[in-house]
């Protein structure tokens, strides 16, 4: 008998059909005789609607948040009333879907009375797109005679009080999960918990940030010492690049879970990037599958990097990012610029993607999301005044229109030539390097070329990875 951890994205419960897929994956799985615990996505598109009636009723739009309460209640009502029949159980869970929604309007009525949304009543009001869809599943399982049961995750899931991006309280999670999910297990019950949702000790609603249902995922299959993780999605596994860029990209057997930790980090949106975090440790090994395609097997991550002849496994390109450069020749040797900079770009709310310093330390140059480099760069302009009013700092650039593209295995370590053989073909298909990375981890190099360049880069480096890839 194994515990199985399945977590559901918003496609895989976006719709009726979905959902009917869901709840015969799940019952297959209980009937195979495992223990299952479900962890569900809002439907898909919820979440935006809900952080669109925050702003609604920030605005004093009060027929804006109204109709999103009622475009909701037809989408969730649909479902119920298509898989199940009538009786308690649809009643309840129409019932539940009505309080849940009466709760809604009355937090957005509270907001349009205040003027703003804290970030607190914020998490509450996202928190329902998960609410809901883990009731209705659980509603439509329990139809199909699975003994399947709703639970807000915050009863587990304990975090910090940072609303919009709440950070998991490692012990007590552990301790609640240990002590009050697993016990549902040896019942027999299957939980369906929702994803991207904790809460504080005292009890008020989190989120994980955006995506955060994969995390929450992890979190169940590590404390609950899962068998196996499965997050199941609406494509066949992780993919050697963007297909949106080249088509031919194709699904990786398996890959490690610091080749995927690079891969979700640099923007191809498999997996939240803390996925892999809590089961690391424990070696619990994940699949990403399809929910719309359930007899493949889908990519295996594990801690087994299977070496490929090509060495490069995958590519992905992040958009939208600029490159700061600060530079100036009063930098040499000074301790302490690199570190300031870093943290007031850190005070502008801006993540740095990846950073690059010639030995010459005359400059060093890093990447930022196009969205926050103004306020990064007033930021380090600040912190760095002094400095530049005596000219040792002679200023700070940034080139926008930029991209990053990352090429990801594990096998680069100890594995001479990759870097060369990248920029060879780099340098074939005209392509200038702006600026070059490679982590310590030395599981990827990421570097810098101009947006124009990013379709002719990606697909010449993906030749490279297709080579070791066998076709399904
Ligand atoms: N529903 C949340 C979001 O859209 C969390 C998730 O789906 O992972 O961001
Ligand atoms: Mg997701």
């Amino acid at each position: 008998m194994q515990t199985i951890t399945m977590k559901f994205g918003g496609t895989s419960v976006g719709s009726p059909e979905a959902i009917s897929n869901v709840v015969n994956i799940v019952g297959e799985a209980v009937a195979q005789g495992n223990r299952v615990i479900v962890v569900v996505s809002a439907m898909s598109g919820v979440t935006d609607q809900l952080i669109g009636s925050v702003r609604e009723a920030a605005a004093g739009n009060r027929w804006g948040y109204l109709s999103c309460s009622q475009k909701l209640r037809d989408r969730h009502h649909e479902v119920v009333n298509l898989l199940t029949v009538p009786g308690k159980n649809r009643g309840d869970v129409l019932n539940d879907i009505e309080i849940l929604l009466s709760q809604h309007t009355e937090l957005c009525n509270a907001i349009n009375i205040l003027g703003e949304a804290t970030p607190r009543i914020s998490d509450s009001i996202v928190a329902f797109g998960e609410r809901l869809s883990s009731r209705i599943v659980a509603a439509v399982m329990r139809h199909a005679r699975i003994n399947a049961r709703a639970f807000d995750a915050g009863q587990f899931l304990v975090t910090d009080d940072r609303f919009g991006s709440a950070t998991p309280n490692w012990e007590e999670t552990e301790r609640r999960i240990q002590n009050a999910l697993v016990p549902l297990l040896d019942q027999g019950i299957v939980p369906v918990l929702t994803g991207f949702i904790g809460a504080t000790p005292d009890g008020q609603i989190t989120t994980l940030g955006r995506g955060g249902s994969d995390y929450s995922g992890a979190i169940f299959a590590a404390y609950s010492n899962s068998d196996e993780l499965i997050i199941w999605t609406d494509v066949d596994g992780v993919m050697t690049t963007d297909p949106r860029i080249d088509r031919r990209a194709r699904v990786l057997p398996n890959i490690s879970y610091t080749e995927v930790g690079e891969l979700a980090f640099y923007g191809a949106k498999v997996l939240h990037p803390k996925t892999v975090q809590p089961i690391l440790n424990k070696g619990i090994p994940m699949r990403v599958r399809n929910t719309f395609n359930p007899k493949h097997p889908g990519t295996l991550i594990s801690e087994v990097a299977e070496p490929t002849h090509t060495v490069i496994k995958a590519v992905t390109a992040v958009r939208n990012v600029s490159l700061v450069t600060v530079q100036g020749k009063g930098m040499i040797g000074v301790p302490g610029i690199a570190g300031r900079t870093f943290l007031a770009t850190a005070r502008a709310g801006a993540n740095i993607l990846m950073i690059s310093q010639a030995s010459s330390e005359q400059n060093f140059c890093f990447v930022v999301m196009n969205e926050r480099v103004e306020q990064a760069k007033a930021s380090i302009e600040e912190e760095l005044a002094k400095e530049i009013a005596r000219q040792d700092v002679d200023g700070i650039d940034v080139m926008q229109k930029v991209s990053v593209v990352t090429v990801v295995g594990a096998g680069m370590r100890g594995t001479p030539g990759v870097a060369g053989r990248v920029f060879t073909t780099l340098g074939n298909n005209d392509v200038n390097v702006i600026a070059i990375a490679q982590g310590a981890s030395e599981c990827s190099i990421s570097f810098v070329v101009d947006e124009t360049n990013i379709e002719r880069t990606v697909l010449s480096l993906h030749d490279l990875a297709l080579e070791a890839v066998p076709v399904h």
